[in-house]
Formats: C-alpha cells, structure tokens, sequence
C-alpha cells in the first residue's frame, strides 16, 4: 500500500512540513520501541468533520505515556487542540490521526535516564485497512499479559509481538493472527479486540492480555442499546471456532467479519445478521446519525 501523505505534521508545538518531520537515527525509541502512540479515526459526518471518540483516545495517551515514564509536555487540551487544527489545515476529511511520543536523542543505553520525549500529530487521508472478510490462523506467539508489560498501555516496542504473529499468518496464507493470552485463552487480534456471537448473544473475551479497546467499548455500548444481551467472559479457542458469528473490530478496523479460524468456517462463513447490524448501527453512529451517540464526536469545526 502506498504510503499517503499529508501537507503538515505537528511536532513538538509546530507545524511542519511532511518532508521535515525527521528524528535523528540515534532517537531511543528507534532502538528500544520506547514510544507510545494512539490511532484515531475521522469521519465526514453529518455537521462536517468529526473525530471519533478524541477525549478517550488522548486520556490513553497519556495512561500509555506515564506507563513508559514518559513526561508529556503539553496538556491533553493543548494537544486536542493541535489535532483539530491540522485534521483543519491538511484539508482533510475523512483520515486517520496518529499521536506519537517517543524518547528521542540522548544516551545508548536502555534506562531512558534524561532522554528528551517528543509528541507529534500525524494525520493522513484513509485508505481501507482491510478489504474483506477475514480468514485467521490462531498464532503461536502468546499475547503479552499484564506480568509482562502494562495492561491497556500502546507501547512502540509491545508491537513487536504482533508483528510476529502478523508474518506467520502471512506466511501461512491467512490474513490475520488470533492471539490467545498466556493462558491459552481467547485475547485478541494483532490490532484488533475480537467478538463472537453465540444464541444472538455478543461475547468480548475478557483477557486482562487485551488492549480494552475504544470501538470495543463502543460496540458493548450499542449493541445494549440495539436489545443485544452483550457480555464479557473468558473465551476459548472451541468458543470462536463453534461461534456463529466472530469479527475483528479497532479503530482502523471498524468491524471485520472474521469467516473462518485455521480453516473451520465459522456460522455460515459470510458476515453474520448480528455483525452487519452492528456494523450499519456502528457506522452510521461514527457519522453524527442518532442522538444518543452524539457525544463520541468531536467537530474540527
Ligand atoms: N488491540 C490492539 C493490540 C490494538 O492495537 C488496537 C488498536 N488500537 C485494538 C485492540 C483496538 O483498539 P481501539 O478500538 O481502541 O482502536
């Protein structure tokens, strides 16, 4: 896919221009994975150019950041503020937002210790992250627990770890990891919270292995309001493979029918009547229709 560009990245308090948003090679985080970063949807809404869900995506920014020892020097409405603005000035509509600190330019050795951290804003127009439906392989690679990095925390170099698991479903033909916790239990997918359906009930593994996603928590909230029982509970692998329906759901995301697990179709191996359900309610919600939800949306203005 190529890479899209925009005309601004907002850097430590500036706008700079795309080609002038470098780091020097010696920046910690290239070494290390020593940064943290967020993914933030932008929708053409209804009343013009609306951000998904900012204030919850930011606050994460901040948990992850303080989770790596991170000293962030803005605030988060010095921040939200600099998002609306170049979502404004790059002239985009619907695009993908993507805040970034990392420890930059200072010692070699692991120990972060005075190593400056910078933030930026990158912002860049969509493109499809998936094209379809999803035929998954379950990984090998376990995903990290909470004994081994911070729960709920997006951390540069955690990523790794779905890297992995993204090459070997690749390599093996899939189109995307299922990763189960270091239990053996259901966690999530490289970048994305899984649910299954089972009986019209909507079920999220509860992992404390898993990112507690944003669209996650939307989608437990809607579909209550759409009259579907949804819970959370500890899911196994037989779970999803005997679910009727499963789907892969982010922010880049959205909702992704998942039709088959290491070859098993899952239900009737098509997007499923409660996933699509979803998904319309979903996508009509991320574009300013229905009043309830109106809250999720942050106009650029
Ligand atoms: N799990 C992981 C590991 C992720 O990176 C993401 C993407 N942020 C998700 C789940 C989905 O989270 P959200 O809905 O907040 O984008």
């Amino acid at each position: 896919m190529a890479v899209k560009t925009s005309k601004f990245v907002w850097m430590d308090g500036k706008f700079v221009r795309w080609k002038d948003a470098k780091v020097h090679v010696m920046a910690h985080a290239l070494h290390y994975g020593s940064s943290v970063f967020e993914g933030i949807h932008c929708y053409e809404a209804d009343e013009g150019t609306a951000i998904f869900r900012l204030d919850e995506h930011i606050k994460r920014f901040f948990y992850s950041a303080n989770a790596l020892g991170m000293g962030i020097k803005f605030t988060e409405d010095k921040l939200k503020n600099a998002i609306k603005k170049l979502v404004k000035i790059n002239k985009l509509g619907h695009s993908y937002i993507r805040p970034l600190a990392f420890y930059g330019y200072g010692n070699v050795g692991i120990f972060p210790k005075d190593v400056p951290a910078s933030v930026a804003v990158i912002t860049v127009p969509w493109g499809n992250y998936y094209s379809g439906d999803l035929r998954v392989m379950t990984s090998k690679y376990a995903r990290h627990s909470e004994k081994s990095t911070v729960y709920g925390a997006k951390i540069g170099g955690n990523y790794a770890n779905s890297i992995l698991a993204m090459h070997e479903a690749r390599k093996n033909g899939y189109d995307e990891a299922l990763m189960l916790d270091y239990e053996g239990y259901v966690s999530e997918g490289p970048a994305e919270n899984l649910f299954i359906v089972k009986n019209r009930e909507l079920i999220a593994p509860s992992s404390r292995s898993a990112l507690p996603g944003i669209t996650r928590d939307s989608i437990l909230a809607i579909s209550k309001g759409m009259g579907i029982k949804a819970y959370e509970k500890k899911v196994a692998l037989s779970d999803v493979k005997n679910a009727d329906e499963a789907f892969f759901c982010g922010t880049a995301t959205e909702i992704a029918p998942i039709i088959s697990v290491d070859g098993k179709m899952i239900g009737s191996g098509k997007i499923g009547a409660i996933t699509l359900a979803i998904r319309n309610k979903f996508h009509d919600i991320v574009r300013g229709k229905g009043k309830r939800y109106r809250k999720w949306l942050t106009y650029v203005g």
